[in-house]
């Protein structure tokens, strides 16, 4: 069995296609002719773009917008002025074209590598595409032909290259296998475009492969079986063929409101992380955000985002949401989120420590610029802002007084934002669930953060193994937890939701629909499972079930009752 990154959902078995990579050696010329050679690389260009633009449409019709688009961004790239005008210097210096885009392109392909980030590193997957192509057509090597690729392929590469993708035949392609690339390359967003599963990042794939070898590509764990056996093929088929029938039957929720079987009618939001997401979050079909996680604006970076970044990021996310509601949690650093040019010092004990509001609260500026950018984004749709870690009232007051001190200095400055924007609580940690009460006098909505009220609240880290058997939000104190908080904020009339990961958990929601929860923020992919989930239960039966097991009193018997009718 090969080992790699499972990038796009689905099982597929069939023999391999292995796409040698073709030469593309040339013989560095000096060149007499200046004129001529630049007129060479020049009709090369035109007819790699050409070709791309061929590329693009049939993506575009067998596939997508966005994912032809990633392809237009190469004829963007390859005339961009300052890139064109490199190469042709290097042809006024009598350098061979070919010569001459290799050399341009691989120090774009090296200063792109080397910046450590994905997308960053993407470019430079973009760039090598490029400079094939581009050589490909100087030299007249013919591209290899994947659209004739009989049924039941599995495609073997080195790097799938959106070219390649072009020639992708969904009826026959039944799987992929590459050697490079990662969850968010090029080529993951490709195959999972094309609902082809993948799995990338197969060191030596197209070595220890050969051509028509029958394999099992698993897109979930990234494995590829090699000549399974027949049992095998047949327990993979079966896995195969009911993932797909669950994935036909959940498209049957898109696009339904979400309601449970008597009618009642819930909120399905997603949870994000870059305001890109908000589109998979549109795509995925949920109602609005329930958590944007804003540390990712400031992880990845050597120094703070400003006031403008962070706002140009907000207002992006909401209008991609086109006025659905958008919660924007305010940063959670510290704990296990670390960000190395804030210096924060090694604690004893992080989680326990100098982390999100606290220290927002003590870091007024970088605080106030945060929220100011989340006001200015909030003149552009339903914002709300959120604080993460609340323990004390004191903590919700100071970060609500600098909501106020930031709306002033916006009306001073004339620049708009929602008077009536709404602040709500973060309930995750153990204090928050037992003063919910006071809580929900002064906060506007809650939002249950299971993942670490179960940590807080068991007192075990969701990270340690050895504590992993107390860390489940089943546990009869987290369950105890849930319901009082979503009881103290339903006695105030504020909603609560939940953005936690038990808010997709099928055992959780008949429990959570009977403790009065209104809005679950689950992840983009669950989205359609979890309206599925839900509209099995009528409130009356949901009431039935908790009363079960708010009677329970291990985590164990909670957990074999649920799992016994969900
Ligand atoms: C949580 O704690 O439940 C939560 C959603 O936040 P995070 O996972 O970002 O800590
Ligand atoms: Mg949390």
């Amino acid at each position: 069995m090969l080992n790699g990154i499972g990038a796009s959902d689905g099982i597929g078995v069939g023999r391999v296609m292995l796409i040698a990579e073709q030469s593309l050696d040339y013989t560095p010329r000096e060149i007499a002719d200046v004129d001529a050679e630049l007129e060479r690389f020049r009709s090369a260009v035109d007819k790699f773009c050409d070709n791309t633009m061929e590329q693009a449409e049939a993506i575009r019709q067998s596939t997508g917008e966005k994912e032809a688009e990633i392809l237009l961004g190469h004829i963007a790239i390859i005339r961009d002025p300052f890139m064109g005008g490199e190469i042709e210097n290097l042809i006024k210096a009598h350098q061979c074209a070919e010569s001459a885009v290799d050399q341009i392109c691989k120090m774009f392909i090296d200063m792109f590598s080397a910046t450590g980030d994905d997308l960053t590193m993407q470019r430079a997957a973009d760039v090598r595409d490029i400079r094939d192509g581009v050589i490909s057509v100087l030299l007249g090597v013919q591209e290899v032909k994947i659209s004739d690729a009989p049924e039941g392929t599995v495609l073997v590469v080195k790097e799938l290259t959106p070219s390649m993708t072009a020639g992708i035949n969904k009826e026959n392609i039944v799987g992929i296998i590459t050697e490079t690339g990662s969850q968010t390359s090029h080529s993951a967003i490709l195959a999972r475009a094309l609902e082809i599963p993948a799995s990338l990042s197969v060191a030596n794939a197209t070595t220890q492969l050969s051509s028509e070898e029958l394999v099992i590509v698993d897109g979930f764990k990234g494995n590829v079986l090699i000549a399974p056996d027949a049992k095998t093929i047949d327990e993979y088929t079966a896995k195969r063929d009911a993932y797909l029938r669950e994935k036909r039957e959940l498209e049957n929720f898109r696009g339904k409101t979400t309601a449970g079987a008597d009618g009642i009618e819930y909120e399905l939001f997603c949870n994000i992380g870059t305001p890109k997401d908000a589109t998979k979050a549109v795509e995925a079909d949920g109602e609005g955000v329930g958590l944007f996680r804003t540390e990712f604006l400031f992880m990845d970076r050597d120094r703070l985002p400003t006031e403008d970044e962070q706002f140009d990021a907000y207002k992006q996310a909401s209008l991609i949401l086109k006025g659905k509601p958008l919660i924007i949690r305010t940063l959670d650093i510290g704990g296990d989120k670390e960000i190395p040019y804030l210096g924060l010092e090694k604690e004893e004990n992080p989680f326990m420590g100098f982390r999100a509001i606290r220290y927002c609260l003590k870091n007024r500026d970088m605080f106030k610029s945060q929220i100011k950018a989340i006001l200015r984004a909030s003149a552009f749709g339903d914002i709300r802002i959120m604080f993460p870690l609340i323990t004390a009232v004191e903590e919700l007051r100071a970060g609500r007084a600098l909501v106020e001190e930031a709306k002033a200095d916006l009306k001073a400055s004339g620049i708009a934002y929602d008077e009536n924007i709404q602040v709500g609580v973060m309930t995750e940690t153990a204090a928050s669930g037992v003063i919910a009460d006071l809580l929900a006098k002064e906060a506007d909505f809650f939002s249950i953060g299971t993942n670490d009220l179960t940590g807080y609240t068991m007192a075990a880290d969701r990270g340690n193994s050895d504590v992993g058997y107390l860390y489940s939000p089943l546990q009869p104190s987290v369950l105890r937890m849930i319901r009082r908080i979503i009881k103290c904020g339903r006695e105030e009339g504020i909603p609560v939701g939940m953005c936690g990961e038990a808010a997709a958990s099928p055992t959780m929601i008949p429990l959570l629909i009977s403790f009065g929860l209104t809005e679950f923020s689950v992840s983009a992919p669950s989205v359609l499972k979890v309206r599925k989930n839900i509209s099995k239960w009528t409130k009356a039966e949901a009431d039935a079930v908790a009363e079960k097991v708010m009677a329970m009193t291990t985590e164990a018997e909670i957990k074999e009752y649920l799992e016994s009718i969900v």
